[in-house]
């Protein structure tokens, strides 16, 4: 299996690469994002086969058909050591943790003309109960597997506003060769959040604290990133979304919950995903590209609402932070969704010319349209039903309501990103399909408004009760990069 760049010149298939070359980078050297030469296609019968698989033999079979170079006995391991129901602990009350994204049937609700079912997939069950765990797990183990392979390591850098860089640091905690440096805006996350990464004392876990907000701390990144000589001596990576094998390990559980809501491949489901950067639902395209049968693949935002906006116009326009909201939905708070040029180097024909002629318009002129109206940067939009997708946004009323709501029909409390997909996928029930909403996070992680909404704590799955008193290990900077590089490079020894 070989890999190209959205952006690649049409000439030159010389750079298509492996799985494991481009594992431990972000973009393409041409500022494209990495995906398939080819998407492997699966087939009725290995659906049959896969029904009765656990997640993680499950996880090997998708794994094998992207990861070609790295041998099957060892890929069998690391996916074997990854999902499992030690590390995915925190099922909830009614979840088998075994099952690692379990389902679970909110209702038979009315659809427009008939019945059909409203599920849950529970995505949150790991270690910092984000759906960002399913992808970052695999991660660590990939990367300690390869870095051991090559007696290389690896220091990675990043920023996060929360959900992100829990979930690398708990993927990345004690593994060999790896440390992780990552900046969060001081004193600007939930308790919670704070304590989930502050309270590690890993030697290989670095908190930094930057007296600043978010936006701070991503300049920061790009700054000592930009410097090439320092992140080449410091060998420094990054574990974003646009990572393709976090996007990768993210298709596996498309395929699970499809397999669960289904007896045979005759039926079709579809997903409501709560969107940020466009990279668990871009795994969802992927996995029906692979000939999954997904009918819809349902995009919900919050008020920030890029996406949306697209999918229901043909309009791409990316915001600037001042446009950007502070939202109860956090981790979707996004201006511009980065791994959304995946999906349309797949509308556009794969022309990878195309695509860098409308992504340097989204630097130059803050978009682009594809609506095929006059003036118009193309006609495209038309096909977007043929992939499936839909969308729909929520506002902060509309969390509250539809968290009061489940919990008082069902007796669950969901978080606010999952709220966010409920309130969307209940547009767009279709009678006889099957509606899974994938569930991004557990309700412990954004308690203040699971209180606005419903006047009780969410409860805390066992061995969180305390964690904002555990003793936590941080620094705190200023915005100031040289000071940053050399706190980095004392504590690699580089
Ligand atoms: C990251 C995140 C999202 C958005 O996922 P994308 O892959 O960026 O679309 C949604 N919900 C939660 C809880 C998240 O942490």
């Amino acid at each position: 299996m070989q890999y190209v760049s959205t952006r690649a010149a049409k000439s030159s298939t010389s750079q298509a690469q492996n799985f494991s070359d481009i594992l431990l980078g972000g973009l393409a050297p041409d500022g494209g994002l990495y995906l398939p030469a080819e998407y492997p296609q699966v087939t009725g019968a290995e659906l049959d086969a896969w029904r009765k698989l656990s997640y993680a033999q499950l996880a090997f079979e998708i794994l094998k058909k992207f990861a070609t170079d790295i041998p099957e006995a060892d890929l069998k391991a690391l996916t074997a050591k990854t999902y499992t129901k030690d590390v995915y602990r925190n099922a909830r009350e009614g979840e088998r943790a075994e099952q690692i994204t379990p389902l679970r049937v909110l209702e038979q609700a009315a659809g427009k003309g008939g019945q059909t079912t409203l599920m849950l997939q529970a995505l949150s069950n790991g270690p910092t109960l984000a759906f960002k765990d399913m992808a970052m797990q695999l991660l660590g183990n990939l990367f300690e597997y390869t870095l051991e392979k090559h007696d290389a390591e690896l220091n990675i850098f990043g920023a996060t506003s929360g959900d992100t860089g829990s979930a690398a640091e708990y993927a990345m905690r004690g593994k060999k060769g790896i440390r992780v440096f990552m900046l969060s805006p001081h004193k600007k996350m939930s308790a919670f959040q704070t304590a989930q990464m502050f309270s590690l004392q890993d030697p290989n876990i670095f908190n930094i604290a930057v007296d600043g907000v978010f936006d701070d701390c991503q300049d920061m990144v790009k700054a000592v990133s930009n410097d090439l000589p320092f992140k080449a001596k410091q060998k420094i990576g990054t574990v974003n979304s646009i990572n393709w094998a976090r996007v990768v390990a993210q298709v596996v559980y498309y395929f699970r919950g499809y397999l669960a809501a289904t007896s045979d491949n005759s039926q079709k489901v579809s997903f409501t995903v709560p969107s940020g950067n466009f990279g668990n639902i871009c795994a969802g395209h992927i996995a029906r590209m692979m000939g999954l049968p997904i009918d819809k693949l349902v995009a919900a935002t919050n008020e920030n609402d890029v996406l949306d906006e697209f999918f229901r116009t043909g309009v791409y326009r990316v915001r600037k932070s001042a446009e950007t909201y502070h939202t109860s939905s956090p981790s979707m708070d996004i201006s511009k969704a980065s791994n959304f040029e995946r999906f349309v180097y797949d509308l556009v024909g794969r022309d990878s010319e195309r695509v860098r002629a409308l992504f340097h318009k989204v630097e130059t002129d803050g978009g682009f349209d594809l609506s095929g109206k006059p003036g118009s940067d193309g006609d495209e939009f038309k096909l977007v039903a043929q992939y499936g997708f839909l969308s729909g946004k929520s506002t902060h009323q509309d969390r509250l309501d539809t968290i009061r709501d489940v919990a008082d029909d069902f007796g669950i409390t969901v978080d606010t990103h999952t709220a966010d997909g409920i309130k969307v996928a209940r547009e767009h029930l279709q009678p006889g399909v099957p509606m899974i909403v994938l569930e991004t996070a557990l309700a412990a992680k954004f308690n203040e408004t699971i209180l606005e909404a419903i006047g009780v704590d969410a409860a805390r799955p066992a061995g969180f009760e305390n964690i904002e008193a555990l003793p936590q290990k941080f620094v705190v900077m200023t915005n100031d990069v040289a000071k940053m590089k050399a706190y980095i490079a004392a504590n690699t020894g580089l």
